[in-house]
Protein backbone atom coordinates (compact mmCIF):
# COMPACT_ATOMS: atom_id res chain seq x y z
CA UNK A 1 0.00 0.00 0.00
CA UNK A 2 1.10 3.11 -1.04
CA UNK A 3 0.91 5.89 1.53
CA UNK A 4 0.78 9.87 0.65
CA UNK A 5 2.82 11.03 3.96
CA UNK A 6 0.95 14.95 4.29
CA UNK A 7 1.41 16.73 7.34
CA UNK A 8 -1.07 16.05 9.69
CA UNK A 9 -3.32 18.67 11.03
CA UNK A 10 -2.37 17.85 14.83
CA UNK A 11 0.52 20.18 16.18
CA UNK A 12 0.48 18.52 19.99
CA UNK A 13 -1.98 16.06 22.08
CA UNK A 14 -1.99 16.47 25.40
CA UNK A 15 -3.24 14.16 28.33
CA UNK A 16 -4.37 15.79 31.60
CA UNK A 17 -7.34 15.88 33.03
CA UNK A 18 -8.80 16.19 29.79
CA UNK A 19 -7.40 15.76 26.57
CA UNK A 20 -6.62 18.34 24.42
CA UNK A 21 -5.72 19.10 21.07
CA UNK A 22 -3.43 22.12 19.53
CA UNK A 23 -3.93 22.42 15.58
CA UNK A 24 -1.75 23.17 13.18
CA UNK A 25 -3.64 26.12 12.46
CA UNK A 26 -3.49 27.67 15.72
CA UNK A 27 -7.39 26.15 17.16
CA UNK A 28 -7.11 24.86 20.65
CA UNK A 29 -9.94 21.97 21.70
CA UNK A 30 -10.29 20.44 24.72
CA UNK A 31 -12.31 17.02 25.10
CA UNK A 32 -13.98 15.83 28.01
CA UNK A 33 -12.53 12.31 28.66
CA UNK A 34 -16.40 11.10 29.46
CA UNK A 35 -17.50 12.38 26.06
CA UNK A 36 -15.04 10.77 24.33
CA UNK A 37 -15.18 7.84 25.31
CA UNK A 38 -19.11 7.68 24.87
CA UNK A 39 -18.27 8.88 21.28
CA UNK A 40 -16.33 6.35 20.50
CA UNK A 41 -17.03 5.08 16.90
CA UNK A 42 -15.71 1.11 16.66
CA UNK A 43 -17.44 -1.34 15.89
CA UNK A 44 -18.01 -2.65 19.19
CA UNK A 45 -19.53 0.44 20.30
CA UNK A 46 -21.44 1.15 16.98
CA UNK A 47 -23.36 -0.88 15.43
CA UNK A 48 -21.55 -0.90 11.55
CA UNK A 49 -24.75 -2.18 9.46
CA UNK A 50 -27.17 0.39 10.96
CA UNK A 51 -24.73 3.38 12.65
CA UNK A 52 -26.61 2.72 15.83
CA UNK A 53 -24.51 3.68 19.10
CA UNK A 54 -24.60 0.28 21.27
CA UNK A 55 -22.65 1.72 23.99
CA UNK A 56 -24.95 1.97 27.13
CA UNK A 57 -23.13 5.43 28.62
CA UNK A 58 -24.15 4.36 31.66
CA UNK A 59 -21.57 1.48 31.29
CA UNK A 60 -18.90 3.89 31.54
CA UNK A 61 -17.12 4.63 34.47
CA UNK A 62 -17.19 8.00 35.75
CA UNK A 63 -13.98 8.69 36.30
CA UNK A 64 -13.00 6.80 32.40
CA UNK A 65 -9.44 8.66 31.46
CA UNK A 66 -7.24 8.01 28.58
CA UNK A 67 -3.98 6.06 29.88
CA UNK A 68 -2.17 6.89 26.53
CA UNK A 69 -3.03 8.08 22.70
CA UNK A 70 -0.88 7.06 19.47
CA UNK A 71 -1.41 8.41 16.42
CA UNK A 72 -2.41 5.96 13.26
CA UNK A 73 -0.79 7.38 10.27
CA UNK A 74 -1.61 11.05 10.02
CA UNK A 75 -5.36 11.23 9.99
CA UNK A 76 -5.99 9.86 13.76
CA UNK A 77 -5.30 8.80 16.59
CA UNK A 78 -5.83 5.41 18.92
CA UNK A 79 -6.95 6.02 22.63
CA UNK A 80 -6.37 3.47 25.10
CA UNK A 81 -9.10 4.04 28.06
CA UNK A 82 -8.62 3.21 31.59
CA UNK A 83 -11.34 0.53 30.99
CA UNK A 84 -8.72 -0.90 28.69
CA UNK A 85 -10.97 -0.47 25.12
CA UNK A 86 -8.68 0.47 22.71
CA UNK A 87 -10.20 -0.10 19.62
CA UNK A 88 -11.64 3.36 18.61
CA UNK A 89 -9.98 5.61 16.09
CA UNK A 90 -10.50 9.35 16.54
CA UNK A 91 -10.26 10.74 13.16
CA UNK A 92 -8.90 13.73 13.21
CA UNK A 93 -11.91 15.04 10.99
CA UNK A 94 -14.11 14.40 13.82
CA UNK A 95 -12.02 15.34 16.68
CA UNK A 96 -12.15 18.88 14.87
CA UNK A 97 -16.11 18.96 14.28
CA UNK A 98 -16.17 18.29 18.09
CA UNK A 99 -14.12 20.31 19.42
ZN1 LIG B 1 -15.43 1.51 21.13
Amino acid sequence: MVQVRKKTRVEKILLADDLYILWRDGHESRYDFFALRDACPCASCIDEITGQKTLDPSSIAKDIHALSCEYVGNYAIRIRWSDGHDTGLYNFKLLRERG
